[in-house]
């Protein structure tokens, strides 16, 4: 089959390899019909998520037909239409049954490298690196699944795998990020990062009752989508953006804000990634977390801060201080995404999220390093690709 392979830093390419089998007997194979890029893709391209290997096959956000399944798979059929979450749940452990999939206990195959690094491992992810378990990812034709019966969400008939895609991680991401707001009817929340986390952060906040949104980011297109979900925005290119939320908010502040944007893929960031990790594949530059940083500055005393943006390492020149002297919360984690599924499902089926609208490429499993460039430099307009292999 052909599928999207990592070849070190800024280096993707689309090779034939082996067809995936089934491992397990609690394995599913995929034929995958429809897969996109995620920013998270963008932290393996930059080299920022160590334990990568040449030939890894990229790709977290897939779904497609069910071809084949192992002889203990039961809820699961040969022919069923579903989305994989971008978590391994087994669906047994502590966390699976209280509904932290993201971090299962079982589903990481690799434990140590992460334990080193974190203290605990969290759940395996599909497609990113070897830290989360090594697992081929589905930017390709076919897809082994694991923990089948736990993991695959069969697709409501009548909806598209359009509609239903982003389910397998951004929008419950965004889903997730705006409920750790902990958002009180007519908040003001600011969101750092107007990419598709961001975007469908805005679109949940309001689901979750904010009164007014703001949005930053310095991309004219992604702000004008912002503002498109209803938010206002500011461009961090042109305005001073922490006395700007402050005059939007009549001097206090927003009541939470989210950073959205992570380890960016084209700052000039900052650093100290733990020299614990030899497999390390790039040493992360000295300024980073913009947005975490100015997150923590501009909520008001007593807010919350969410961070759906992905951090690997150590960060310094994080404003603790005002952290701690503000009485703020923070709120963050790769995304549980099972909780969300039948939410989400409803609010897709009722209309009141189209999560379509945010795909500005839709392309081919060929075209995928040129995705990867495009949606990494947010050339073209880019927002969100989405491949057909
Ligand atoms: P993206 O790269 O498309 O969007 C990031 C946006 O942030 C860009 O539009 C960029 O212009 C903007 N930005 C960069 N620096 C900024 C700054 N200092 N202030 C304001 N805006 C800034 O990526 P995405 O797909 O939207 O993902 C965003 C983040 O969410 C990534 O870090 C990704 O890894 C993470 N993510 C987390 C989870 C999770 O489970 N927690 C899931 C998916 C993605
Ligand atoms: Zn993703």
């Amino acid at each position: 089959m052909k599928a999207l392979v990592w070849q070190g830093i800024n280096r993707v390419a689309v090779e034939q390899v082996p067809d995936p089998q089934i491992l397990q007997p609690t394995d599913a194979i995929v034929r995958v019909t429809k897969t996109a890029i995620c920013g998270s893709d963008l932290h393996l391209l930059d080299g920022y998520v160590p334990s990568m290997v040449h030939g890894d096959i990229l790709g977290h956000e897939f779904m497609g037909e069910v071809v084949e399944v192992g002889h203990e798979v039961r809820r699961v059929k040969v022919g069923d239409r579903v989305i994989v979450p971008f978590p391994i749940a087994c669906g047994k452990c502590w966390y699976c049954q209280h509904n932290m999939t993201s971090l299962c206990d079982n589903s990481n195959p690799n434990p140590k490298l992460a334990e080193t690094m974190w203290g605990h491992a969290p759940a395996g992810i599909y497609g990113y690196s070897h830290i989360t378990g090594g697992y081929a990812g589905g930017q390709a034709q076919f897809a082994r699944t694991v923990y089948a019966d736990a993991n695959l969400y069969k697709v409501p008939e009548g909806l598209t795998d359009e509609q239903v895609l982003f389910l397998t991680d951004i929008l419950p991401t965004g889903y997730m990020a705006a409920e750790h707001c902990n958002i009180q009817g007519g908040d003001v929340v600011a969101v750092f990062g107007a990419g598709p986390v961001g975007l469908f952060g805005i679109a949940s906040a309001f689901l979750l009752g904010a009164g007014r949104v703001i949005a930053i980011d310095r991309f004219p297109e992604r702000l004008e989508m912002a503002r498109s979900y209803g938010a206002e925005t500011i461009d961090y290119e042109k305005e001073e953006v922490f006395e700007r939320l402050k005059e939007m908010t009549g001097g206090r502040g927003p009541d939470s804000v989210m950073d959205a944007v992570g380890l960016e893929s084209h700052g000039t960031g900052l650093g100290g990634i733990a020299d614990a990790v030899k497999q390390t594949t790039r040493v992360l530059e000295s300024e980073r977390p913009h947005a975490l940083r100015a997150a923590i500055m501009a909520c008001r005393k007593g807010g919350t801060v969410s961070v759906p943006g992905v951090y690997g390492g150590l960060a310094d020149k994080i404003p603790v201080g005002a952290f701690m002297n503000k009485g703020l919360t923070l709120k963050t984690g790769q995304t549980h995404v099972h909780r969300y599924l039948d939410i989400l499902t409803n609010h897709i089926v009722k209309g009141d999220v189209d999560p379509t609208r945010i795909i500005t490429h839709r392309l081919t499993l060929d075209d995928a390093p040129h995705a990867y460039q495009i949606f990494k430099h947010k050339h073209e307009g880019c927002i969100k690709c989405v491949l057909d292999p």
